[in-house]
Protein backbone atom coordinates (compact mmCIF):
# COMPACT_ATOMS: atom_id res chain seq x y z
CA UNK A 1 0.00 0.00 0.00
CA UNK A 2 1.01 3.40 -0.75
CA UNK A 3 1.74 6.39 1.42
CA UNK A 4 -0.99 8.19 -0.38
CA UNK A 5 -3.54 5.46 -0.12
CA UNK A 6 -2.78 4.64 3.82
CA UNK A 7 -4.04 8.80 4.19
CA UNK A 8 -6.76 8.13 1.38
CA UNK A 9 -8.20 5.62 4.03
CA UNK A 10 -7.15 7.22 7.09
CA UNK A 11 -8.91 10.47 6.30
CA UNK A 12 -11.89 8.33 5.34
CA UNK A 13 -11.90 6.83 8.70
CA UNK A 14 -11.76 10.23 10.56
CA UNK A 15 -14.05 11.45 8.53
CA UNK A 16 -16.14 8.14 9.48
CA UNK A 17 -15.50 8.00 13.16
CA UNK A 18 -15.11 12.14 13.74
CA UNK A 19 -14.73 13.81 17.25
CA UNK A 20 -15.59 12.21 20.36
CA UNK A 21 -19.00 13.02 21.69
CA UNK A 22 -18.59 17.14 22.47
CA UNK A 23 -17.47 17.67 26.00
CA UNK A 24 -20.05 20.12 27.60
CA UNK A 25 -22.37 17.67 29.92
CA UNK A 26 -21.69 19.20 33.24
CA UNK A 27 -22.02 15.91 35.06
CA UNK A 28 -19.13 14.54 32.92
CA UNK A 29 -16.86 18.00 33.06
CA UNK A 30 -17.31 17.97 36.81
CA UNK A 31 -16.51 13.88 37.10
CA UNK A 32 -12.60 12.91 38.08
CA UNK A 33 -10.30 12.58 35.52
CA UNK A 34 -8.88 9.41 36.26
CA UNK A 35 -5.19 9.31 33.51
CA UNK A 36 -4.11 11.76 31.40
CA UNK A 37 -2.04 11.02 28.77
CA UNK A 38 0.06 13.65 26.43
CA UNK A 39 1.98 13.11 23.16
CA UNK A 40 4.75 15.46 23.58
CA UNK A 41 6.05 14.34 19.77
CA UNK A 42 2.82 16.34 18.40
CA UNK A 43 1.24 17.41 21.30
CA UNK A 44 -1.68 15.27 21.28
CA UNK A 45 -3.37 14.50 25.07
CA UNK A 46 -6.01 12.26 26.35
CA UNK A 47 -7.87 12.32 29.29
CA UNK A 48 -10.49 9.94 30.86
CA UNK A 49 -13.24 10.46 33.11
CA UNK A 50 -14.79 7.13 34.54
CA UNK A 51 -18.17 7.67 36.08
CA UNK A 52 -19.09 5.61 39.33
CA UNK A 53 -20.29 2.12 39.44
CA UNK A 54 -19.31 0.94 35.80
CA UNK A 55 -21.64 3.86 34.31
CA UNK A 56 -18.76 4.01 31.60
CA UNK A 57 -16.18 6.69 30.84
CA UNK A 58 -15.73 10.27 29.28
CA UNK A 59 -12.81 10.43 26.69
CA UNK A 60 -11.89 14.31 26.26
CA UNK A 61 -8.90 14.63 23.29
CA UNK A 62 -6.72 17.66 22.56
CA UNK A 63 -5.06 16.97 19.54
CA UNK A 64 -5.12 15.90 15.72
CA UNK A 65 -7.80 14.07 13.44
CA UNK A 66 -6.51 10.75 14.21
CA UNK A 67 -6.38 10.95 17.91
CA UNK A 68 -9.40 12.33 18.20
CA UNK A 69 -10.73 9.75 15.77
CA UNK A 70 -9.07 7.14 17.66
CA UNK A 71 -10.77 8.76 21.18
CA UNK A 72 -14.26 8.15 19.01
CA UNK A 73 -13.25 4.78 18.63
CA UNK A 74 -11.98 3.38 21.56
CA UNK A 75 -15.02 5.02 23.31
CA UNK A 76 -17.24 2.47 21.46
CA UNK A 77 -15.06 -0.42 21.61
CA UNK A 78 -14.30 -0.17 25.18
CA UNK A 79 -16.27 -1.51 28.30
CA UNK A 80 -15.15 -0.03 31.66
CA UNK A 81 -14.54 -3.45 32.94
CA UNK A 82 -11.32 -5.51 33.43
CA UNK A 83 -11.96 -7.21 30.11
CA UNK A 84 -12.07 -3.52 28.59
CA UNK A 85 -8.70 -2.96 29.87
CA UNK A 86 -7.91 -6.28 28.16
CA UNK A 87 -9.47 -4.91 25.26
CA UNK A 88 -7.31 -1.76 25.41
CA UNK A 89 -4.60 -4.06 25.37
CA UNK A 90 -4.97 -5.92 22.47
CA UNK A 91 -5.58 -2.78 20.55
CA UNK A 92 -2.61 -1.65 21.57
CA UNK A 93 -1.20 -4.55 20.47
CA UNK A 94 -2.51 -4.78 17.35
CA UNK A 95 -2.06 -1.22 16.31
CA UNK A 96 1.54 -1.16 17.06
CA UNK A 97 1.93 -3.82 14.91
CA UNK A 98 1.49 -6.87 16.54
CA UNK A 99 -1.41 -9.52 15.94
CA UNK A 100 -4.99 -8.39 15.81
CA UNK A 101 -7.81 -8.97 18.46
CA UNK A 102 -9.15 -12.25 18.18
CA UNK A 103 -12.58 -11.34 20.22
CA UNK A 104 -14.93 -8.96 19.27
CA UNK A 105 -15.75 -5.90 19.85
CA UNK A 106 -12.41 -5.23 19.81
CA UNK A 107 -12.22 -6.95 16.16
CA UNK A 108 -9.96 -7.00 13.88
CA UNK A 109 -13.00 -5.23 11.55
CA UNK A 110 -13.68 -2.26 14.00
CA UNK A 111 -9.68 -1.60 14.61
CA UNK A 112 -8.69 -2.72 11.07
CA UNK A 113 -8.68 0.95 9.20
CA UNK A 114 -7.34 2.08 12.12
CA UNK A 115 -4.89 -0.01 12.44
CA UNK A 116 -3.78 1.97 9.15
CA UNK A 117 -0.95 4.03 11.16
CA UNK A 118 0.89 1.03 11.10
CA UNK A 119 1.77 1.80 8.12
CA UNK A 120 2.89 5.72 9.70
CA UNK A 121 5.48 5.44 12.43
CA UNK A 122 5.32 9.39 12.91
CA UNK A 123 1.57 8.90 13.46
CA UNK A 124 1.28 5.43 15.24
CA UNK A 125 1.60 6.76 19.00
CA UNK A 126 -2.09 9.68 17.52
CA UNK A 127 -3.88 6.27 17.28
CA UNK A 128 -2.58 4.56 20.67
CA UNK A 129 -3.02 7.49 22.72
CA UNK A 130 -6.76 7.38 24.03
CA UNK A 131 -6.11 3.23 23.97
CA UNK A 132 -3.33 4.35 26.35
CA UNK A 133 -5.49 6.76 28.40
CA UNK A 134 -8.29 4.29 28.71
CA UNK A 135 -5.95 1.24 30.15
CA UNK A 136 -4.64 3.50 32.51
CA UNK A 137 -7.83 4.98 34.05
CA UNK A 138 -9.13 1.58 33.95
CA UNK A 139 -6.17 0.47 35.63
CA UNK A 140 -6.71 2.36 38.37
CA UNK A 141 -10.61 2.34 38.90
CA UNK A 142 -11.09 -1.35 38.19
CA UNK A 143 -9.83 -3.32 41.44
CA UNK A 144 -7.37 -6.20 40.37
CA UNK A 145 -7.69 -9.59 40.37
CA UNK A 146 -11.73 -9.12 40.56
CA UNK A 147 -13.14 -11.89 38.25
CA UNK A 148 -15.59 -10.85 35.68
CA UNK A 149 -19.54 -11.01 37.05
ZN1 LIG B 1 -1.33 13.42 16.60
Amino acid sequence: MTDQEVHRRLREFVQAYGPPRAPGNPAETASHVLAEVTNHSCGDSVSVSLHPAGQGFSVRVRGCSICRAAAALAEQLIQPTEMGRAQCRAALTYLNGGQPPEEEPAGPDMLHDLALVRHLPARRRCATLPFEALEEALRLQVPQGVPEG
